[in-house]
């Protein structure tokens, strides 16, 4: 049975004293908390903050993105090397990183190898646009950033799937628990088995979009759904310690 993780994206939010702050009350919040994966997604100035706010507790800290290569001259970015001395966990193939940095699903398959290859546990991101929905292509679309996403990649221990329709993020107008499970149980789930078998059956395939703590709980009810990646509720210390709270009561 793949693990619960709940995942708080805080995208380019917050300033350093904010992040520590925001780290150690959702650090506090959560110290009774058992039966979920907790992770905080700062943006990468503050993961050191963020990582030592939370020393000492089971929360841990991931990376919004990252380079593939481990050195170079690649002005402004961020190597796996880097991030793996500070996080175990790195966010890949956004849809934001998709839609305003170009990012491919040829890109994203470099960026998850890499990952894997040096003990990071990404979080590959998937969703259809609205259009793609609404011309009956949301099945195909996310078939194929599974596909290629994870082309030649072996080893996938540790890879965590995230789905992520782009009509839901930040949009208040979460998919409904029946439109996620759909996807995540099919062509998802069924992509993963094709390419690696019975270890398809270990990888954590979150939901996102609009989660909050109204509507987690519904999530958590499908099989297929084993947690979250959370943005904008994310920001909150107590609406997303009460998210993490609700899906490990929740956990099947
Ligand atoms: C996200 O950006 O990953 C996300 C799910 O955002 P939101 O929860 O705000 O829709």
């Amino acid at each position: 049975m793949p693990n619960t993780v709940i995942a708080g994206n805080w995208k380019m939010n917050r300033d350093s004293a904010e992040a520590v702050e925001l780290a150690r009350s959702v650090k506090v919040g959560l110290t009774k908390v058992v039966g979920a994966e907790v992770v905080l997604c700062p943006p990468a100035i503050f993961l050191i903050g963020v990582r030592d706010a939370v020393h000492g507790s089971p929360v841990k800290v991931g990376a919004q993105n990252m380079h593939w290569e481990d050195s170079g001259a690649f002005t402004g970015e961020i190597s796996p090397v880097m991030l793996s001395g500070v996080c175990d966990y790195v966010i890949l193939g956004h849809s934001e990183r998709r839609q305003f940095f170009g990012e491919t699903d040829k890109l994203v398959n470099q960026k998850v190898e890499s990952a894997l290859q040096h003990g990071l546990r990404p979080i590959m991101c998937v969703g259809e646009t609205l259009a793609e929905r609404e011309g009956g292509q949301a099945g195909s679309v996310i078939e194929r950033q599974v596909r290629v996403g994870l082309a030649d990649i072996i080893d996938i221990t540790g890879l965590i799937v995230a789905y992520e329709p782009i009509w839901a993020i930040g949009t208040g107008r979460a998919a409904t628990p029946e439109i996620a499970a759909e996807i995540m149980g099919g062509p998802i789930r069924e992509t993963l088995r094709v390419m690696f078998s019975t270890v398809a059956d270990e990888v954590s395939i979150l939901y996102g979009g609009s989660v909050n703590p109204g509507n987690v709980a519904s999530f958590m009810c499908q099989d297929p759904i084993h947690g979250a990646l959370v943005g904008g509720a994310s920001l909150q210390a107590d609406q997303f310690v009460e998210i993490v709270k609700l899906a490990a009561a929740a956990v099947k």
